[in-house]
C-alpha cells in the first residue's frame, strides 16, 4: 500500500501510453533508409532543456539525402561524402531563440560523422505540438523537475506526483512554460504547456 507521504509518482498517469502523434512519426522514423543519420542526431539536444534530444522533443522531423552533382551534371563515384543531408526541424514555439544553436549543434554533429554538405530546413508543416514529444522526452522533462504537457493542462506536481498543485504563473522561465506549486510538499516547479 502507498501511503500519501510516498515520493512516487505512478508513471501511468503522467506518462500516457504512446500518442498516435507520436506513433507515427516512430513508424516515419523507422521506414526511413538513412537509420545511421537519425541516430547521429540523437545525440543532439535542446539547449534549453538538458538531456531532452531533438527527437523526442519533436523538433526532428526528417532527414532527406540527395547526391550531389558535379559540373557535367555527373553523379559523381565517392558516393558518401558528396551526399547532401537536408535536416527539416520544426520550430516549438514561434521565435524559439534555440533554433540556431540547434542548426549548429545538427550541422556540427553530422560534419564530425564525415558528412560535409548539411543543411538545415526549418518547416513549419506540420506545426510542432506536445504531441510529438516521445514518451522518454517527457520523461526526461519529469527528471528535471519540469511537469511534462498534459490534455487538461493540470500538472500533477514532478517531485511527489500530488494532483493538489496550483498556478503561480502563467508564465514560467520561458513563454512555453507555467509556473506551478505543489500543495502537497510546497515544490515550485515548471509545467511544459500542453499545445
Ligand atoms: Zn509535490
Amino acid at each position: 500500500m502507498t501511503n500519501t507521504t510516498d515520493k512516487h509518482i505512478n508513471p501511468d498517469k503522467i506518462i500516457p501510453t504512446m500518442h498516435p502523434v507520436f506513433a507515427q512519426r516512430t513508424s516515419y522514423r523507422a521506414a526511413s533508409p538513412h537509420q545511421h543519420l537519425w541516430e547521429i542526431l540523437d545525440h543532439v539536444f535542446d539547449p534549453e532543456l538538458p538531456g531532452l534530444t531533438i527527437w523526442d522533443l519533436g523538433v526532428l522531423q526528417d532527414i532527406q539525402v540527395t547526391q550531389s552533382q558535379d559540373d557535367f551534371g555527373q553523379l559523381k563515384p565517392r558516393q558518401l561524402k558528396l551526399e547532401l543531408i537536408t535536416v527539416v526541424i520544426t520550430l516549438t514555439y514561434s521565435g524559439c531563440p534555440a533554433v540556431d544553436a540547434m542548426t549548429q549543434d545538427i550541422i556540427q554533429a553530422l560534419n564530425n560523422a564525415g558528412f560535409e554538405q548539411v543543411k538545415v530546413k526549418v518547416s513549419l508543416a506540420p506545426a510542432w505540438n506536445t504531441d510529438m514529444i516521445s514518451p522518454a522526452g517527457k520523461q526526461q522533462l519529469l527528471a528535471l523537475n519540469i511537469a511534462p504537457p498534459n490534455e487538461d493542462d493540470h500538472p500533477d506536481c514532478p517531485v511527489c506526483g500530488s494532483s493538489n498543485t496550483e498556478v503561480i504563473s502563467q508564465f514560467g522561465s520561458t513563454s512555453c512554460k507555467s509556473m506551478h506549486r505543489c500543495q502537497h510538499c510546497a515544490e515550485v516547479f515548471d509545467y511544459f504547456k500542453s499545445l
